[in-house]
């Protein structure tokens, strides 16, 4: 995080006018959601001992999911290769080695590939990335970066947004003209992929089954239709079988204020040449004090909720912005930033959190540890 960011953030009234509006629509939806199907709050903790438990022995979770994979894709005779990366470098490297160059890629909304700097690396090596999540496509196009774990473009308005589509011919006077544009756009790029990218949101180590949720259809195509398919799974999305997975995934709709999902994807070896990167990138080390986060499931709710990222956006952070996005970031790095104490230690992240993630303690300890660090 840079000083002149959070300047920029504070003078960006897009910025704040983008989440305060997401943030009054989420947190209707979200009660309404936990009102009719209050089930949903069994599942979360469910999940959480679920997730805390595979995260104090990833060795053998990793061992297990990766096992699960190889059975799969024995039993459907399909080229499909599962791989582990130690930190973000490996895992460019492997998915260099998969795609090559000279490729057409349809890449799915992921922030793990955003953790790892993919899209960047993949240019490099002579592809052409597209973006089919519709607000990244329009954080791509404007050379920005994802301002909100499931809400990318949150910071553009419809006029901003209209004007960045125009760069790729895309024009129209409502949103349902440009939508139609992009998805014509997009019908192209599907057609012609060599390569579809995605992230997970859940993994089974029970099947080797990749669960991803969305609402607008892009994710299945772009996993499905290109002849090979590369899926990025950090290992914090293991869970120990199908039904966690489900449960999961309906979690993270429902505390994202979009439930029931449209989409539900639930991707195994089959026709395709599949390959699962197993990442790990700090996660399986993780200070005692700090693991608990690793139960997030990427909701994006404590960033809608926290009053500070309502001011700053995803500029309060690097990748991972905000209070998920404080302490994954250290996680992943090791390294604490001045950025944790522009926190004011409200709690309202603990308190909307599915997962009940004690983000303010955590913070705490990590300002502690800076003063330590620095003195
Ligand atoms: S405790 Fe800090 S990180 Fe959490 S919501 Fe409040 S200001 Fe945001
Ligand atoms: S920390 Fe909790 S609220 Fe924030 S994204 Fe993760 S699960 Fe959702």
């Amino acid at each position: 995080m840079r000083e002149k960011d959070l300047y920029k953030a504070l003078n960006n009234e897009s910025i704040r006018a983008g989440i305060l509006r997401k943030w009054q629509n989420i947190s209707r939806a979200v009660e309404s959601v936990i009102k009719t199907y209050p089930f949903v709050l069994d599942y979360a903790k469910e999940v959480k001992i679920a997730k805390m438990e595979v995260s104090s022995n990833y060795e053998y979770w990793i061992d297990k999911a990766m096992r699960a994979f190889e059975n799969a894709a024995n039993r459907s005779k399909s080229k499909c290769y599962v791989h582990y990366a130690k930190n973000e470098k490996d895992a460019r490297k492997i998915i260099g080695e998969v795609v090559r160059s000279g490729k057409v890629i349809v890449k799915a909304k992921s922030m793990v590939s955003e953790e790892i700097g993919l899209k960047k690396f993949l240019h490099e090596l002579g592809n052409e990335v597209w973006e089919t999540d519709l607000g990244d496509f329009i954080v791509q196009l404007a050379n920005d970066r994802p301002m909100h774990l499931i809400a990318p473009a949150i910071h553009y308005s419809k006029k901003q947004a209209a004007r960045i589509l125009e760069k790729v011919g895309i024009r129209g006077e409502s949103v349902e003209d440009l939508a139609e544009g992009v998805r014509g756009f997009m019908r192209e790029k599907f057609l012609v992929a060599n390569v579809g990218i995605s992230g997970c949101n859940a993994f089974s180590a029970e099947t080797g089954r990749i669960f991803l949720v969305e609402n607008e259809g892009n994710i299945r195509i772009s996993t499905t239709l290109p002849e090979k398919y590369v899926a990025i799974v950090s290992i914090d999305k293991m869970l120990p079988s199908d039904e966690l997975c489900l449960k999961s995934v309906l979690v993270q709709s429902a505390f994202a204020g979009t439930f029931p999902p449209s989409y539900i994807n639930i991707n195994e070896p089959g026709s395709q040449e599949i390959h699962v990167v197993f990442l790990d990138n700090g996660r399986k080390d993780a200070p005692e004090f700090a693991r608990e986060q690793l139960a997030c499931i990427r909701c994006g709710r404590c960033q809608t909720e926290c009053p500070v990222f309502q001011m700053l956006g995803n500029y309060w952070g690097s990748i991972y912005g905000g209070p998920m996005g404080l302490v994954l970031s250290y996680i992943i790095t090791r390294n604490i930033g001045i950025e944790v104490f522009l926190c004011c230690l409200c709690g309202k992240c603990r308190e909307v959190c599915p997962m009940e993630i004690d983000m303010p303690s955590i913070i705490r300890e990590l300002r502690k540890r800076w003063f330590a660090e620095k003195r």
